[in-house]
């Protein structure tokens, strides 16, 4: 029974290495975290050895007594957070949370309604080459050309002239809230399923810092690992389990898996009870405050006469959307250049990108995983200055000194102290 150094010292380095990036870089893709020590632990536990197909009482399986009770109470946890009546914590992923969604409540060649990919919107929410675009009838809506939110009376417009068997609200970059109440009015005024996708801000709806979509939609979907802060995961989320629970469950198994990952499962239980807590609450004001403090940052007059802006002028969650179709840097470049100083961000195309998907003039700056690590509004507002600077000097930045106040604040706050892996 050898230890993983010894048996594979080649994954052992990469384990190593990952844990070094992460100590050492400012993380700001906005759909990663730091998951608590706690979860890795659940993660990497001997729960993985078991194959637990159905669910907790009536399992294909014998011998899944443990399991159940972890099941259970993430089952349990998942619905009193969110005010839900029915929780299907088993999809490995939010696309496949998606599939099983869209398995339940429509058949191959029914109409969906999404969200555009390059507006904002997911793959799974229709992308052509993606099951979503392959097995249903895509209509999508955009966001506005002038404001880049979206504008409920043209929501409103396509639904009425498409008639969806299924609206989907819920996006992958977008800075706004959405208006829940008003989605609801039209899937019931057109006869459509409202199902919502709030796998990038369900942190927030937990900590009550977002409008909660549980109670406007048919159905909800999330990933347990952007903002919610757990393992790598999806979960299913309903106001009424009587109306579309056995559906549901039906979708996700046999729908679209076979066993469950039970080591995910307990992770997510625990990330779950973590995500009730104060301290959780706590880390999602300073995630806001930290996206607050960036988007002011970039909208400053020196910046934005770099060509640099922040698409729908600010920020309600915790990510800002920057806007590089004025600037000499295109998305690319942006993102090599913040690498360079040592923060990872990814490129992201704007609404009506002139540039191609592979390019693009566009930023996502998250600050989920920053929030985790125990920044507050003094190191954000060293980062917004540092991310600034970089962007508004372009190729001539002194990635030096950049980086070397990358490293000061990454010091002042050590990541997993002390982590064997
Ligand atoms: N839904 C939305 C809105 C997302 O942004 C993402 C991931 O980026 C997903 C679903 C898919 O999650 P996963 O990568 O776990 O399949």
């Amino acid at each position: 029974d050898q230890a993983l150094a010894e048996l594979d010292p080649e994954i052992a380095a990469v384990l190593d290495g990952e844990l070094t990036r992460q100590r050492e870089t400012l993380e700001m893709i906005a759909s990663e975290n730091f998951v608590p020590r706690a979860v890795l632990q659940a993660q990497g536990s001997v729960l993985t050895n078991k194959y637990a197909e159905g669910y907790p009482g009536k399992r294909y399986y014998g011998g899944c007594e443990q399991v159940d009770i972890a099941e259970n109470l993430a089952i349990e946890r998942a619905k009193s957070l969110f005010g839900a009546d029915y929780a299907n914590v088993q999809p490995h992923s939010g696309a496949t949370a998606n599939a099983a969604v869209l398995h339940a409540i429509a058949r191959p060649g029914d109409k969906v309604l999404g969200l555009s990919l390059p507006h904002g919107g997911h793959l799974t929410h229709g992308m052509k080459i993606n099951f979503s675009g392959r097995l249903y009838d895509i209509a999508a809506y955009g966001v506005d050309e002038q404001t880049h939110r979206i504008d409920m009376d043209q929501v409103r417009e396509q639904a009425l002239a498409e008639r969806p068997k299924v609206i989907i609200a819920g996006w992958s970059a977008y800075p706004r809230h959405l208006d829940f109440a008003a989605f609801r009015a039209i899937a019931d005024e057109v006869g459509a399923y409202l199902w919502t996708d709030m796998a990038h801000f369900a942190g927030l709806v937990a900590a009550g810092l977002h409008p909660n979509p549980v109670p406007h939609s048919d159905v909800v979907s999330t990933t347990i690992h952007k903002t919610l802060g757990g393992p790598r995961s999806g979960m299913i989320l309903s106001r009424d389990a009587e109306a579309l629970g056995k559906k549901l469950d039906s979708a996700v198994f046999p729908g679209q898996q076979g066993g469950p990952l039970m080591h995910v499962i307990a992770a997510k239980a625990v990330a779950l009870k973590v995500a009730a807590g104060e301290e959780f609450a706590d880390r999602q004001r300073r995630t806001l405050e930290g996206a607050q403090i960036i988007a002011e940052r970039l909208l400053e007059p020196a910046v934005r006469e770099a060509g640099v802006s922040v698409l729908t002028g600010g920020t309600d969650v915790h990510l800002v959307l920057v806007d590089l179709r004025n600037s000499t840097l295109d998305g690319q470049q942006a993102e090599d250049l913040l690498h360079s100083a040592g923060i990872t961000v990814n490129r992201n195309a704007v609404p009506f990108d002139p540039r191609p998907p592979r390019v693009t003039s566009g930023l996502r700056i998250g600050t989920p995983a920053l929030a985790t690590r125990g920044f507050g509004a003094a190191e954000f507002t060293e980062v917004a200055d540092i991310i600034a600077t970089t962007l508004t000097d372009g190729t001539a930045a002194d990635l030096t000194s950049l980086r070397t106040r990358v490293k000061a604040l990454t010091d002042a706050f050590p990541l997993y102290e002390g982590l064997q892996q």
